[in-house]
């Protein structure tokens, strides 16, 4: 992930003119996406192009043993999203600025928007989790659309922007960071596939 890569190369002094600069001490770094901001292009066009087919929600095995996940929803769901903000912005309704950005005479823009809400509105937590990046959905889209990076992209933000996840995945967590396994194994790999 480059944005990761950008941040410890920031924090070991390494210095790479071709990333994004780093975030300073005082700015909170943020992960992933919980908006349509923090998507790529090609997500929001994705979610415009989708037939909704429905193939790759009939492929997909979180789907198909029940989970509530169905990524021709989530597809939707940036839709709705995006089709909420255009009708905002077309209001020009200055309820919808950010309040760091109030005052005299400040037109409603796409950089000054925030009406409060995010795509964590339209997707749950259940949703997003129950995804096991398969990559079924991605082969099956006649179109080639990529609901997984999307789905990725908000997990990305509520596990590090916010800090948070399933409480049962914290132990791998806690293990990768400490043993680099998620098994709690301090050997590296090749040592305990040999024992
Ligand atoms: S990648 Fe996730 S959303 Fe797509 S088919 Fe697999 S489990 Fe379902
Ligand atoms: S398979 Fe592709 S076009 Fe069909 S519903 Fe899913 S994302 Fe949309």
């Amino acid at each position: 992930m480059p944005v990761i890569m950008n941040e410890v190369k920031s924090m070991m002094g390494i210095s790479d003119e071709s990333q994004v600069p780093a975030a300073t001490e005082a700015e909170i770094p943020e992960f992933g996406a919980n908006d349509l901001k923090g998507l790529t292009w090609k997500n929001i066009l994705d979610a415009y192009t989708c037939t909704e087919c429905g193939r790759c929600t009939a492929a997909c095995p979180a789907n198909i043993t029940g989970k509530k996940l169905s990524p021709r929803k989530i597809v939707m769901d940036v839709r709705d999203r995006a089709e909420d903000i255009g009708n905002k912005l077309a209001s020009k309704d200055t309820q919808y600025i950010g309040e760091q950005f109030k005052g005299d005479g400040v037109k409603l823009s796409a950089k000054n928007f925030n009406d409060g809400k995010s795509l964590f509105d339209y997707i749950t937590d259940e949703e997003i989790y129950a995804c096991t990046t398969c990559n079924a959905c991605v082969e099956e889209c006649p179109v080639m659309i990529n609901p997984l990076d999307i789905i990725l992209q908000l997990r990305r933000y509520r596990i590090l922007t916010d800090s948070a996840g399933p409480s049962d995945w914290m132990p791998m967590f806690t293990s990768l960071e400490n043993s680099g396994c998620v098994w709690q194994m301090q050997d590296l790999r090749e040592q305990w596939t040999r024992q």
